[in-house]
């Protein structure tokens, strides 16, 4: 990786791995986007930034050519639970985006990343410690997206030698942007909540076991992953990754050894809760660990120690 290219740069992940990636590779080789034309963030005021739809195949090209671009790492997409409210527009956009950022890749020869999901997985996958290769037969538009660019960049490296490389997410916690709009988010808005007024009201059930990461981990994984020794990727596209498997329940009893007051009730969303249930409760993340070294650094005690501190140094509070 020596000039970079990120697609929604402005998100949940790429506000994060945009400033990593400038800190390690050099401000002016890497180049945020995104639709949003944002041009007063610090992100787009701290290096290269450029405004750009990703279903606009030939300014992603002509961008990526005007920079010298070696790498795309591409992260513009709708994720699970407004994937599921517009689904045409998922579509689009989803496989849209992604095989435009992929045809660039393919002729600028470009190395090629892009995140898959616990969403690509579905109800008939084995949910407890979901192995790297099994049934993937997701009910939701954002998993068929998921399962089908999965293949297609398997696709772009087997038909064209693009040096495609991905990881499956579970649902990633920061601080520093809110989530977009997935089905995990409730594990971001739990510390908001928390700091702000003690209380949260999730809409994801009691039980229900998700995997998570803490943010500094999956940018870890991504870094770590593009740099990787080719010769020993096996799975290539979709590592499985995952840090912790963890319900609602286990967030309230962490949260309480630093916010004693904290407390917790339901009001379950059916649709976010099936999109739920779908998922895998744990996934086996082996294949990343041998293939590329993949290990976690955070578990739920580290990242709820971390999450409270900067989230509260960022709201303003006093956590005890
Ligand atoms: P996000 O919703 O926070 O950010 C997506 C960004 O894409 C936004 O800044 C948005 O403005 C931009 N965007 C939307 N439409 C666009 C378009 N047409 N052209 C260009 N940019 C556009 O998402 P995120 O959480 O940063 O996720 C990035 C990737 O990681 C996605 O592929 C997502 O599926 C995957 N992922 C995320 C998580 C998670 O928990 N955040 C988990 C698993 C996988």
């Amino acid at each position: 990786m020596k000039k970079i290219l990120i697609t929604g740069a402005l998100g949940q992940i790429g506000s994060e791995l945009t400033q990593r990636l400038r800190n390690i590779y050099g401000i002016n080789n890497v180049i945020a986007t995104d639709i949003k034309s944002d041009t007063h963030s610090w992100l787009a005021q701290s290096g290269p930034y450029e405004t750009l739809d990703v279903q606009n195949a030939q300014a992603m090209f002509d961008i990526a050519k005007t920079y010298h671009v070696d790498t795309i790492i591409h992260l513009a997409a709708l994720l699970s639970a407004t994937a599921e409210a517009k689904p045409l527009l998922a579509w689009n956009l989803n496989m849209g985006g992604l095989v435009n950022a992929l045809e660039v890749a393919r002729e600028l020869q470009c190395q090629f990343f892009t995140p898959s999901s616990i969403g690509a997985f579905g109800p008939t996958t084995p949910k407890d410690n979901t192995p790297q290769i099994t049934i993937q037969r997701p009910i939701t538009m954002y998993g068929i997206n998921k399962v089908s660019g999965e293949l297609l960049c398997d696709y772009y490296f087997n038909k064209f030698g693009v040096d495609t490389r991905g990881a499956r997410f579970p649902g990633l916690i920061s601080y520093v942007t809110p989530p977009g709009g997935g089905t995990t988010d409730y594990a971001v808005d739990i510390y908001y909540e928390a700091i702000r007024q003690a209380h949260y009201t999730s809409y994801i059930a009691q039980g229900t076991y998700m995997d998570m990461m803490y943010m500094p981990d999956a940018l870890r994984a991504i870094m770590e992953l593009m740099e990787a020794d080719p010769s020993k990727l096996i799975h290539r596209n979709a590592f499985n990754i995952t840090a912790m498997s963890v319900q609602p329940e286990d967030f309230r009893v962490e949260i309480r050894k630093h916010i004693p007051n904290f407390k917790m009730d339901y009001n379950v969303d059916p649709v976010r809760q099936a999109i739920a249930n779908s998922w895998p409760n744990s996934m086996d993340s082996t294949a990343a660990t041998e293939e590329w070294g993949f290990s976690a650094e955070y578990d739920l005690f580290k990242m709820t120690s971390d999450m409270l501190e900067k989230l509260s140094e960022k709201l303003s509070h006093k956590v005890s």
